[in-house]
């Protein structure tokens, strides 16, 4: 099969991704295999193809959004051809404290798609049979891919914040999670206050909708119920901190912080207002978003690369150089 191949990391100038053959994998028990029918292109990917996170396993098939038909190692659950998405929660252990309470996403030994196991930039891969989610009618293949990483984190953010309907909501930073974020507010009928950075950004959050848009530490025009923050920036944090009425919830959607300042807790935190951080995913997020996905009508925009262009999809992710989401198509 043909696949996108990564050996060593390497700035992605140089292409680090060597297009190439691989023998076509096979299932092992409890496994699918899946034919490839579209991978969506995360930054994360971009992050692992340079090295920035540290090499788990070379040679690598990178890709975690996956889209993709059964195509062998069926089973009465999941028949040949049935469509399926594959996420960065590639499995777990099921056993860990963290498992055993019900939080997946905190998982002491988890697998990662496209980093601790083979993902999508490929023409077929195999996946944990128990953590693939079906996709809906709803949803076409290209327009799936960007939804099972940005789109699940965005909406576990919503999840982690407790918005509740109608509620007046802040989203700090308006990239791919933000712009898919909106749409499941809007759907529940919430206010949405968007402050970011980039002219473009805030013109395209005033076009999905938003009731107001600032620049990236402005504090919005009312109190608010929910926050989330999606720069990698304490700064903003604490912008949305003191956006917050008493009782209010931040969530922070940033792997990595620059730092938090010193800020006044009197103020800013005394008053039942909590900070928390969101991490990873659970299969439920996946399943109950793209439910909420389909209901919805998301549909990201996104940009087509064939596999043989996979460099160039990361390159263009890292240099914003498309409009929405870079997807890449076996
Ligand atoms: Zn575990
Ligand atoms: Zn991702």
């Amino acid at each position: 099969m043909r696949a996108a191949i990564l050996n060593s990391p390497a700035n992605i100038a140089a292409r680090p991704l060597q297009i190439g053959d691989l023998p076509q994998p096979e299932p092992a028990p409890g496994h699918v295999l899946i034919r490839v029918r579209a991978c969506g292109v995360c930054r994360t990917d971009l992050h692992i193809v340079e090295g920035e996170l540290p090499q788990r396993r070379s040679p690598l098939v990178p890709g975690h959004q996956i889209v993709g038909e059964i195509a062998g190692g069926a089973t009465s659950d999941l028949p040949t051809g049935t469509r399926v998405g594959v996420s960065w929660i590639g499995g777990t252990d099921g056993t860990c404290p963290y498992c055993s309470r019900g939080t997946e996403n905190l998982c002491d030994a988890p697998d990662f798609t496209g980093y601790t196991v083979d993902g999508g930039y490929a023409e077929y891969t195999v996946a944990r049979s128990d953590f693939v989610v079906r996709l809906p009618e709803a949803l076409d293949d290209l327009h799936a891919a960007p939804l099972l990483c940005a789109g699940i984190i965005g909406f576990r953010s919503l999840r982690v914040a407790g918005v509740e309907q109608g509620e007046n909501v802040g989203l700090f930073g308006f990239g791919a999670s933000a712009h898919l974020a909106i749409e499941v507010l809007r759907a529940w009928n919430c206010n949405v206050y968007v402050s970011t950075r980039g002219e473009s950004h805030r013109r395209l959050a005033a076009s999905l909708g938003a009731d107001w848009v600032g620049s990236e530490t402005d504090r919005p025009p009312v109190e608010l119920d929910r926050a989330v923050t999606f720069a990698p920036s304490g700064d903003v944090v604490i912008a949305a901190l003191s956006s917050l009425r008493k009782g209010g919830v931040v969530a922070i959607n940033a792997i990595h912080l620059d730092r938090i300042p010193e800020f006044d807790y009197d103020r800013l935190l005394w008053g039942e207002r909590q900070m928390r951080s969101v991490a990873n995913m659970t299969r439920a997020d996946a399943r109950d978003f793209v439910q909420v996905a389909a209901e919805i009508g998301l549909r990201p925009k996104v940009t087509v690369f064939p596999l043989d262009h996979a460099n160039e999809a990361l390159q263009a992710v890292k240099s914003d150089a498309i409009d929405g989401a870079a997807v890449i198509k076996p």
